[in-house]
């Protein structure tokens, strides 16, 4: 009888409908990614409640390809298409405090990549404007932005070096690939007060804070130690190699 019934649980559990084993999957997404938001980033020091708010919601497991999705909350950057990566989740979660982004601003973001941090910035900015040199991930960015209901994310094809004239000015800029040194169109593009978040230099590389002052001028200060894909200027190979260890 005994044997029976452990015939019956298994092929009960065996048949379970599909849908309840997706839900199963997201429940499991679900708890990695608080436990993400507490143990990777909480940790190290991010406060802002806003910001772990923004992280407790987007899915990161939905910006990754399919084969990375279960790692998707891992301690890590992780290639994407095109042998780019999106940030390591602290870095995300760092960037975006330290850009002070409040309900209201409106932000330009250089290296849409996934559109991952795109969407953590349209979940407390009003608008965000993203710009990714390469076309096929600024499309399928897009396409999943709109898909996952974002209205207030611009995405576009084009070289960050120039910026996004037309909404100028910027309350924050972040930039999420390294320059050898700060793109001086990207500070003319921001609000006086404003502050641009980047990593620079080459090989070895750290985030800086820029905040404009009012002669146009910008304040800067060094953060930690970083190593992001390199942002590129338009002339440069596309397909050049990116070693997995970035941001
Ligand atoms: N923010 C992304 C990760 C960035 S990876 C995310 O959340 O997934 C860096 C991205 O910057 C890459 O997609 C790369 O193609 C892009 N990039 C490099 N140089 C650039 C440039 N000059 N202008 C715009 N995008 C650039």
């Amino acid at each position: 009888m005994a044997s029976l019934l452990g015939f019956f649980i298994c092929c009960g559990f065996l048949n379970f409908p599909r849908s309840s084993n997706a839900s199963n999957e997201e429940d499991n997404f679900e708890l990695e990614r608080q436990t993400m938001v507490r143990t990777q980033i909480e940790a190290r020091g991010v406060v802002d409640s806003r910001v772990l708010a923004a992280m407790a919601k987007v899915k990161r497991h939905l910006f990754v390809p399919q084969h990375m999705r279960l790692h998707a909350y891992e301690d890590s950057a992780l290639p994407i298409e095109k042998n780019q990566t999106i940030s390591q989740p602290y870095i995300v979660g760092l960037m975006t405090e330290l850009a002070h982004i409040k309900p209201g601003d409106k932000v330009l973001e250089i290296g849409t990549g996934s559109g991952y941090q795109a969407a953590i910035l349209a979940e407390i900015a009003k608008e965000v404007y993203s710009i990714e040199i390469i076309r096929d991930l600024a499309d399928q960015a897009r396409e999943r932005l709109i898909k996952l209901g974002y209205k207030n994310i611009e995405v576009k094809h084009g070289d960050g070096y120039l910026g996004w004239p037309q909404e100028t000015p910027y309350d924050a800029i972040l930039v999420t690939a390294a320059a050898p040194e700060i793109p001086q169109e990207l500070v003319k593009q921001l609000k006086t007060g404003g502050r641009m978040v980047l990593p620079l230099g080459d090989f070895s590389q750290e985030l800086y804070v820029l905040t404009k002052n009012a002669d146009g001028s910008a304040t800067k200060e060094r953060i930690i130690p970083v190593r992001f894909v390199p942002m590129v200027k338009k002339t440069e190979d596309r397909n050049q190699k990116t070693d997995n260890g970035f941001f």
